[in-house]
């Protein structure tokens, strides 16, 4: 049941982060406050496909 899914900076698109997520427990797009490189600071990363 888990999927590979790619996390996008909200604030610059930027694909920053590959994670998995299981998709009985999360199945709308996952959100996450990561650290972005390109900000050099954390922003709001969001699922993409
Ligand atoms: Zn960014």
């Amino acid at each position: 049941m888990r999927v590979t899914i790619t996390m996008a900076c909200t604030e610059c698109g930027s694909r920053n982060y590959m994670t998995t997520k299981n998709k009985r427990n999360n199945p709308q797009r996952l959100e996450l406050k990561k650290y972005c490189p390109a900000h050099k600071k954390v922003t709001l990363h969001r699922e993409t496909r």
